[in-house]
């Protein structure tokens, strides 16, 4: 997705070989008009496919999955990452490594929001090692749901979670997919893979 590339190119630093930090438009300040061209063209992507709930993690997947609901008219349901007082029983659980706070945290779902006739997209910011979105599948396995695909802001190509995920037959589209980020630079592959 051009405009994507063309904002990171323009915005994104790179803080080391393996971290790039968008901060000015997706996860700190966050664009609106970017996150809602991003949501419409998952949106697009998906809309043959029959999906009731998209399916994101807190808190960088929000607001691209925020739009993504809003154009395919369905709702959001993010996972949490810590214990809610008003989140008490009936979750769905599983174990996410975090690849930048390099700590495992349980992630939650209420089964009320999630079900064995909802058809899934998942969404996030990132696909790194692909703990978060393995989490995320997971949950939606326990629900009994259907997972039609993943869709991915910034996919880090050159590590392991997208190789791990479309190993299972799971469709990953991500609209911008970096190739390296060496020498202080952000090198992106041909065309955004799917
Ligand atoms: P994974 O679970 O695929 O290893 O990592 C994905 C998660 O880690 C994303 O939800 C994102 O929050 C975070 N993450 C991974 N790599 C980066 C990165 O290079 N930059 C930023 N800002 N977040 C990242």
């Amino acid at each position: 997705m051009k405009l994507l590339k063309d904002k990171i190119a323009q915005e994104g630093k790179v803080l080391s070989e393996n971290v790039l930090k968008v901060d000015t438009f997706l996860n700190h300040q966050i664009d609106p008009e970017l996150m809602q061209a991003i949501g419409e063209e998952f949106a697009t992507r998906y809309k043959d496919e029959g999906i009731t709930k998209i399916v994101t993690i807190e808190s960088s997947g929000i607001a691209p999955s925020m739009f993504a609901g809003l154009t395919l008219g369905v709702p959001v349901v993010f996972a949490r990452k810590r214990k809610s007082l008003t989140l008490t029983d009936n979750l769905y659980t599983s174990k996410v490594h975090s690849f930048t706070k390099n700590e495992t945290n349980d992630i939650s779902i209420s089964q009320n929001f999630l079900s064995s006739d909802d058809v899934v997209l998942i969404i996030d910011d990132f696909l790194a090692n692909g703990q978060a979105v393995l989490g995320l599948l997971d949950i939606v396995e326990q629900a009994n749901a259907k997972t039609a695909g993943v869709g991915i802001v910034i996919e880090k190509g050159f590590q392991t979670g997208g190789g791990i995920i479309r190993e299972r037959g799971i469709r990953v589209d991500s609209l911008a997919n970096i190739k390296s980020l060496a020498n202080g630079k952000v090198e992106f592959f041909e065309e955004a893979s799917t």
